[in-house]
């Protein structure tokens, strides 16, 4: 089956990457002068490194590049079985190329947009046959990290979902299944690693570096909340924090924070612009209070605004419970599912923490979950 990618920038290059090694007659399709070039020049490079690596044979090298068809036509991705679309994150954008391709490929084509954030739904209401519309999430750098979410829009058939799953699932993805809403699984129960930890912050209660330093070594983290947003990039974390609370009508539990938009403001981005929450032009570190109290006090309170989240999507459907903790696990490298590590630190005593903080601020940011509140008068467990 033909596979073809519309945009050929970072996400774009990269699933183009995954399709054309799983055996697929790929075409990766950019409008803009030199984007085309520059994702071939870019692939040739880490085709070249995986070689080195010994990851893959010079032929497999040769024949993933022979496979694609790096174009600057439209026309090109006729034929398609498939079509993932990774351009601009703009709706209007993205539902002029969605009606345009419609034209070109037969009704049996499935159409994909990567988007992180905008509504399928809004997405596929270009398409005459919306029925084949859906969103397919892949996470930064797309061959390398194992999740792909796959979000069905309420206009999808079951068809499109099954056959979609399929094709993702035999290049080796793991697939977890979100409702078309901001942020999917990801995205959003992610937010108060940051949130929350900024908060802490802003209180004074620790630096960054402490923060940082109780998340990894207490908590199990790869990354600190700080360490992994100058590695994101402060100006997109603070998008997507800034997206997602609008699209859920400004539910306190999503507000950005003063202190990462000032970061973003004066261009303090991260690792790209060379400082961020730390400063990376000098070997300078940066010395953690490593007082193992306060460390445990930050790592539980940010755990359980996590866990709120991961069971208020539960308690929403937003996806089952299997996929909320492999999506975690597999999207951002948590070290483990935020459902099984609330039943292992049990459920009562991240209700009462959440009560607690709900009670000390009086903020509506804290409220717990009500499927929290029920599987504790239940004396129930996730798992
Ligand atoms: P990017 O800027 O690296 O690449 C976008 C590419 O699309 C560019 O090469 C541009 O030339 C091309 N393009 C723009 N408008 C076009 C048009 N009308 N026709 C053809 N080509 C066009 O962006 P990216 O980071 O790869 O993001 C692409 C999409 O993937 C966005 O929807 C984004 O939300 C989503 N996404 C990004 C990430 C990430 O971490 N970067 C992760 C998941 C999803």
């Amino acid at each position: 089956m033909k596979v073809s990618v519309i945009g050929a920038g970072t996400m774009g290059a990269g699933i183009a990457q995954i399709a054309s090694t799983n055996g697929h007659e790929v075409c990766l399709y950019d409008s803009f002068d030199g984007a085309i070039e520059n994702a071939e020049k870019k692939l040739i490079k880490i085709l070249n490194r995986l070689v080195e690596k010994e990851r893959i044979t010079k032929e497999e090298n040769k024949n993933i590049l022979d496979r694609i068809n790096f174009s600057k036509e439209i026309k090109e991705v006729e034929g398609s079985g498939l079509i993932i679309e990774a351009i601009i994150e703009n709706l209007d954008i993205k539902q002029k190329i969605f009606s345009e391709i419609e034209k070109i490929v037969d009704d049996k084509c499935i159409l994909a947009s990567n988007t992180s954030s905008l509504s399928i739904a809004s997405i596929a209401s270009a398409c005459n046959k919306a029925e084949r519309v859906i969103g397919v999430h892949f996470f930064n750098p797309a061959p390398l990290m194992p999740l792909v979410e796959i979000i069905p829009a309420v206009q999808t058939s079951k068809t499109t979902l099954n056959n979609t799953k399929s094709i993702i699932d035999s290049w080796g993805k793991v697939t977890v299944i979100a409702k078309d809403t901001p942020g999917f699984i990801v995205n959003r129960v992610a937010r108060p690693f940051y949130g929350e930890a900024l908060r802490i912050y802003e209180e004074g209660i620790a630096d960054f570096a402490t923060i940082d330093w109780a998340m990894r070594e207490i908590g199990g983290f790869r990354m600190g909340p700080f360490q992994l947003m100058d590695y994101i990039g402060n100006d997109i974390n603070y998008t997507v924090t800034e997206t997602v609370f609008t699209s859920f009508y400004f539910d306190p539990r999503y507000k950005p924070s003063f202190t990462q938009k000032r970061m973003m403001e004066a261009g303090y981005l991260g690792r790209k612009t060379g400082r961020g929450y730390y400063d990376y032009s000098n070997e300078d570190i940066v010395i953690a209070n490593e007082d193992r109290d306060l460390g445990k006090k930050i790592l539980w309170r940010v755990l359980s605004m996590l866990i709120n989240e991961a069971a208020d999507a539960l308690f929403l459907n937003i996806a089952t419970k299997e996929d909320i903790d492999l999506a975690m696990t597999k999207g951002v490298n948590y070290p483990k599912g935020l459902l099984l590590w609330a039943d292992e630190i049990g459920i009562e005593n991240v209700l009462k923490q959440l009560e607690d903080l709900q009670t000390e601020y009086g903020e509506d940011r804290y409220r717990p979950s009500p499927l929290l509140k029920r599987m504790v008068a239940e004396n129930k467990t996730f798992y």
